[in-house]
């Protein structure tokens, strides 16, 4: 069986205390095997990037960019390639898991504006005779910790603008999906990095916990669940680290009386039941407001009943299984939970088996009416196929209910009534908003950046994490001769 190596330095290395398997989520098989890293693989990943850190943070900007243009080209060429790997190992469609390279590239493409982008700012005669400017310096070896629902994208987000910044990196990926990021780091060798400068290793918490306290290490990014995030954000605190933290979701659209239900229904449906609801912006809860929910459930059952499922390379697949069997029944007894505290079931697909793939974690869609505010079904991030469909009289009590969830990453709203978008983007607590867009993922060049429990830290994502990845350096200088002593304090 394959093994899934750690990258360091620019090459393979498989050391660890010991070795799991990576199974395909379709059929329950082991596919290949990853070791799990000790203490002296981590040490060595972190060594490579203080060894690798002069030399890539001296090369010259456009030299930093060039590389990341070759990458994205790699990156693009290889597309088939890595979405089979994403399939493979994560279950999603293989449609999906190209989509899911093209948006990685969108962070590559994003930071090869470095040499535009990595700069400070100039004020002349801010005194007498005076100049302040500001640089901005990279940090060191920085860290990324990512989650296995978008095992190539997340990681890109993160290593695109820490590498152009000037930073070399440390990625920790998720242990369940783990093939891709290899092969990304790879690609990155073939492109012309440099030994060290991006560096790869598998492991568990301890090994995360190695990386946070490491004196070596500098800035820790983490993408997961809420209840890591903030472990993640305390413990890289405590260390003195930056960190930026971004955790679960419970993604709410509001659908306004005036919303086109065809269009709500088909949207609802991509969205909810999409990469088997595994999306950190997938919409979980739909907020009916006034009296379309019952022509809106009957429409949306209609298409949850239809939706394909099967393996993620099967012809014709819409949605695949779950990453694992935990999640599997973790999902089943959430659904099993809120019927019996009074949810009507009104698609109930969890127990679904594909023929041919009985072994598989498949969930088929469901969708759940008459669910209780105060339910775990609506709290809790489920992470899988489910839709909760809530009824509401006013906007209001549907903004009121975004607002007090503690999950605040996406929100959209579908409407014709522009008043009505208006107030829903200004009020709606959460750090991504969509009108008439179902998963509201701001391109590249904004953030991707939730609220609440979703996000710990100020900074975002992609364009803005470039404050993040750098430290500004504020430097005042004058060049003309100033005889004689004086000891006030002059204002400018
Ligand atoms: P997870 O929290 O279980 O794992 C994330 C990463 O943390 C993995 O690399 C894992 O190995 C590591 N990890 C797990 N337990 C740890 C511990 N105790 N200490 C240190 N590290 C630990 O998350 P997951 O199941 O892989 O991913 C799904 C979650 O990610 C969902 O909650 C989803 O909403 C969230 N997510 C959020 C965003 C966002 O932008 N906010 C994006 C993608 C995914």
């Amino acid at each position: 069986m394959r093994t899934i190596p750690h990258w360091i330095n620019g090459a393979p290395v498989t050391g660890g205390t010991d070795t799991i398997d990576v199974l395909n989520p379709a059929t329950d098989r082991a596919i290949a095997t990853v070791p799990m890293a000790d203490s002296d693989t981590v040490a060595a990943a972190i060594a490579a990037g203080v060894a690798a850190f002069d030399g890539w943070s001296q090369a010259t900007l456009s030299k930093r960019a060039h590389v990341l243009f070759r990458f994205r080209e790699l990156l693009l060429q290889h597309r088939a390639e890595l979405a089979a790997l994403i399939t493979a190992e994560h279950g999603k469609t293989l449609d999906d898991a190209a989509g899911e390279i093209a948006r990685a590239a969108d962070s590559i493409e994003l930071a090869c504006g470095g040499p535009a982008l990595v700069r400070g700012g100039t004020s002349l005669q801010s005194g007498p005779n005076i100049d302040t400017k500001s640089v901005l310096h990279p940090l060191g070896v920085c860290v990324g910790i990512t989650p296995f629902n978008f095992p190539a994208m997340m990681g890109m987000m993160m290593v695109s603008v820490a590498l152009a910044a000037g930073n070399t990196f440390v990625w920790k990926p998720s242990e369940q999906d783990p093939g891709v990021c290899v092969r990304i780091a790879e690609l990155f060798t073939e492109a012309g990095l440099p030994a060290g400068v991006l560096n790869v290793v598998h492991g568990r918490q301890d090994a995360v916990e190695h990386l946070i306290d490491s004196p070596d290490t500098e800035a820790v990014a983490f993408v997961g669940s809420s209840k890591v995030a903030h472990i993640v954000y305390q413990r890289a605190a405590a260390a003195g680290k930056r960190v930026q933290a971004f955790g679960g979701a419970k993604n709410h659209m509001v659908v306004m009386p005036d919303a086109d239900l065809d269009v709500v229904a088909d949207q609802l449906t991509s969205a909810s039941f999409g990469a088997a609801g595994q999306r950190c912006m997938a919409i979980s809860v739909a907020v009916v407001v006034g009296a379309s929910a019952e022509p809106l459930l009957e429409k949306v059952r209609v298409r949850a009943e239809q939706v394909r499922l099967g393996a993620g390379d099967a012809d014709g697949t819409e949605v695949g299984p779950v990453v694992s069997r935990q999640s599997q029944e973790r999902i089943r007894a959430a659904i099993k939970e809120a019927v019996a505290g009074g949810a009507t079931a009104v698609v109930d697909r969890s127990t679904e088996e594909v023929p041919g793939f009985e072994a598989g974690y498949f969930i088929g869609p469901t969708v759940l009416a008459d669910v209780e505010v105060a339910s775990a079904a609506y709290q809790d991030e489920l992470f899988g196929p489910v839709l909760v469909v809530l009824r509401v009289d006013t906007l209001n009590a549907a903004l009121e209910l975004i607002r007090n969830h503690r999950y605040g990453n996406g929100a959209s709203i579908f409407t014709r009534d522009g008043a009505a978008a208006n107030e829903f983007e200004r009020r709606a607590s959460a750090g991504m908003i969509g009108v008439n867009v179902a998963i509201p993922v701001p391109v590249a060049a904004y953030a991707v950046q939730g609220w609440k429990d979703s996000a710990y830290g100020d900074t975002g994502l992609n364009n803005a994490s470039w404050s993040f990845y750098t430290r500004p350096k504020y430097v005042t200088s004058r060049w003309d001769s100033v005889a004689g002593t004086d000891f006030g304090f002059r204002p400018n």
